[in-house]
């Protein structure tokens, strides 16, 4: 039986001590707190078909802001600023956790989620996934646009914590620390044109459930996802803890900045100066108003305090996404061909019609991966019963392989 002499006996699950919960079973060589006994209710009752599952401390990797930069510079290109603003709101978010956690803390840190604004295919999603896989905790990935209002016909906003849950291997303790990515945010928003005056039920009511869930609450989730029912087992979860990192477009936010800094010149003449309208990134002007008025209520904006933008990928960007992170896509074909010992080589010519053809595309680096799988789609076809050891892509091969049809 674990104890500890000065505090008693200790829950070998979830290590709170006796004066912190009502119950502990004491075994051989272990104990168990009423908490994590009824978790694990939760799970049997659940048929979770998975076999490790239970309330266990998984260490989060607490790297300084330095560290985690780092991290995300080896996987994204690009958005310097922006990886500075996460790598710091991630370390202060869970610093924040263990300070709260401790026992003598006589201020509560509250957390601060994050909104990320920028163009389809600039590294949102990705930059969300990097930050969890560098502090090692679950991640989920959700779309805003497929939730809807409890009582309409669609997802529940519970089932987005199924999937973090789901992906921490049903440690809800883990779950709890985890980060999750609510993608094509600016989809919700409300529809009227003067959005303060006419309610928009439908946007509104999504992002109203979205705020319990993001601000902290302590959510039910049907554990085999779909929607609630009164016979359905749920698995409770606190969201209080949870790093909520939201994206989108915001398309037509740009127009509001501008017309903004626009009345703001005419008002003071002074500030004229200041005023970015046409080479900056006009979305790094946002301030909470312009997202009022793009049609987010003032309680999402308000649980979203950091508010990063990102850039459009230049070409010489696409060119360092195509060859640069460690998981590069040309990297990943060069390991295909060398597992048939041929030797792939794309050449600068090629890169530049890989390039010129993704700009086309106006999805971002998205372009890239399904201008190179269309390229190599019939080359891999053929490669088992390659008998060269070298296989050279040049601009002629990118062109006749990109006109023929996907059935080889
Ligand atoms: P977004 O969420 O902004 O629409 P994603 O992060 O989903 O874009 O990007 C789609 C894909 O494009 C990623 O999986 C990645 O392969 C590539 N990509 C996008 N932006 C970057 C970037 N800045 N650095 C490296 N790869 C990127």
């Amino acid at each position: 039986m674990k104890t500890n002499n000065k505090k008693g006996v200790h829950c070998s699950f979830c290590e709170k001590y006796q004066d912190k919960v009502d119950y502990i079973i004491t075994g051989k060589n272990s104990n168990i707190c009423n908490e994590c006994v009824e978790v694990c209710r939760q799970i049997i009752e659940s048929k979770t078909p998975q076999t490790a599952i239970g309330n266990f401390d998984v260490e989060v990797d607490l790297l300084t802001p330095k560290e985690i930069k780092g991290k995300l510079d080896d996987y994204v290109i690009g958005q310097e600023e922006i990886k500075k603003i996460l790598s710091v709101a991630v370390y202060n978010h869970y610093k924040r956790l263990n300070h709260n956690l401790s026992k003598t803390k006589d201020v509560e840190l509250e957390k601060s989620n994050i909104l990320l604004l920028g163009p389809t295919g600039s590294g949102k999603t990705l930059l969300a996934s990097v930050l969890a896989k560098t502090v090692n905790v679950p991640f989920a990935i959700a779309d805003a646009t497929t939730l809807t209002e409890a009582g309409y016909v669609g997802d529940d906003v519970e089932n987005i914590l199924l999937r973090l849950i789901q992906n921490a291997n049903y440690n809800i303790k883990n779950a709890e620390r985890g980060i999750i990515f609510i993608d094509e945010i600016d989809k919700i928003s409300r529809k009227s044109e003067n959005s303060s005056i006419t309610r928009d039920v439908s946007g509104e009511g999504v992002q109203q459930s979205l705020l319990k869930i993001i601000e902290g609450t302590t959510a039910s989730v049907p554990a085999k996802g779909g929607r609630k029912h009164p016979q359905s087992t749920n698995i409770t979860i606190d969201t209080k803890n949870i790093l909520f990192i939201c994206g989108g477009a915001f398309v037509e936010l740009e127009g509001i900045i501008k017309n903004r800094l626009n009345k703001t010149v005419i008002g003071f003449k002074s500030q004229l100066e200041d005023v970015k309208t046409s080479d900056t990134n006009i979305l790094e002007e946002t301030i909470p108003e312009d997202l009022m008025k793009f049609g987010l209520i003032p309680e999402i904006i308000g649980r979203l305090p950091i508010v990063g933008a990102l850039q459009e990928l230049s070409e010489s960007e696409l060119r360092d996404v195509l060859l640069k992170p460690k998981n590069s896509i040309i990297k990943q074909y060069k390991i295909l061909f060398e597992m048939e010992d041929v030797e792939l080589i794309i050449t600068e010519d090629a890169i530049d019609k890989v390039i010129s053809m993704t700009k086309a595309l106006k999805t971002g680096a998205r372009g890239l991966r399904s201008v190179m799988e269309k390229i190599m789609f019939k080359l891999m076809y053929d490669l088992p019963d390659y008998s060269e050891k070298k296989l050279i892509v040049d601009s002629n091969v990118i062109e006749r392989e990109s006109k023929k049809k996907n059935a080889a």
